[in-house]
């Protein structure tokens, strides 16, 4: 069977088009409109480039941007007390802080500070804790979009193996807990996994997250499973290529897979915590 394609721009657009009529009723219901605080350290070209994508998504759906441009150089302490005004600041229901971070800030410091109610990446461990528990008050934003790249084939995932390639805080890890409570069995597999091939060979639902060039080759996936490939991998030559290499079942490609979803997911974060500011249901 030739790949089915998991078209991860089509449907970011989709959501991206709901979000930006909620938050056009929002504003109009309730005078509140959803606010994402931007934070960039340094000059890392890709940075930049998510952060300017992440902007332009938000002004296209109508949510505003606090823009914060800080040099390499800034210290730990002034990156703290930016953090500390927007936690304070009204306007702002999301905050993202652009990682990396320079060496010589210390990010879980950072993470940490940002309040849990404007953790709009989901990465503060009040957040993570209870995702654990079942019930994150924000998501993480990749995982969050890894999710619903699969919900969207229509395959249910109650029941089936799920396999999940890396084992970061940030996508493995979250991956693994979103699909154990969706009722999939879940394997999580890391460097150290013996016989790797043969684990996800097993896999119904297959995610990879190790950032290792076409990894995953066609002989370990079983025809008709749900790929969704999470690495972003760039060549010599400038392209970029995802973690898996083959043609079967439903596959994400890369880019236009999961890249798209996580921006549409932050926007949603960001959406979803100023209706909770207004006291809406979210
Ligand atoms: P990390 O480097 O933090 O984690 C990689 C994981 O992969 C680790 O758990 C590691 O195992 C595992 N791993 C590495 N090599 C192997 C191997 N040979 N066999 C099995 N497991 C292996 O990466 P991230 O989770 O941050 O990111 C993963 C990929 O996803 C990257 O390409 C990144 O660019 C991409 N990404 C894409 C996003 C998007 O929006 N599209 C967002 C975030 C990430 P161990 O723990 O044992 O070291």
């Amino acid at each position: 069977m030739g790949a089915q394609l998991l078209d991860g721009k089509a449907l970011a657009q989709q959501i991206r088009d709901r979000i930006a009529k909620d938050t056009a009723e929002l504003v109009a219901k309730t005078g509140v409109r959803p606010g994402l605080a931007a934070i960039l350290v340094g000059d890392d070209p890709a940075s930049k480039l998510y952060v300017k994508n992440k902007q332009k998504a938000c002004d296209a759906a109508g949510i505003y941007v606090d823009e914060n441009r800080l040099p390499a150089g800034t210290t730990q302490a002034e990156l703290l007390a930016l953090i500390e005004k927007v936690n304070a600041d009204p306007k702002v229901h999301g905050i993202l802080v652009q990682l990396p971070l320079p060496k010589h800030i210390d990010s879980r410091v950072i993470l940490e500070a940002v309040s849990p109610l404007k953790d709009a990446d989901g990465f503060h461990p009040h957040n993570m804790g209870r995702l654990v528990e079942g019930m994150p008050l924000f998501t993480p934003c990749t995982p969050k979009g890894v999710i619903k790249m699969i919900e969207s084939t229509g395959i249910p995932i109650e029941g089936t193996r799920a396999v999940v390639v890396g084992r970061s805080n940030i996508v493995g890890k979250p991956v693994a807990l979103m699909l154990l409570h969706r009722h999939a069995t879940v394997t999580v597999c890391h460097s150290k996994t013996r016989d790797l091939p043969a684990v996800c060979r097993e896999a119904d639902i297959l995610v990879v997250a190790i950032g290792k060039a076409k990894f995953v080759t066609a002989d370990m996936v079983k025809p008709g499973a749900v790929v969704i490939d999470v690495g972003v991998n760039r060549l010599e030559d400038g392209t970029f290529v995802g973690d898996v290499d083959f043609e079967a079942g439903w596959i994400s490609p890369v880019p236009g897979g999961v890249g798209p979803m996580t921006i549409a997911m932050l926007l949603d974060n960001t959406l979803d915590s100023a209706k909770r500011t207004a006291g809406m249901k979210t």
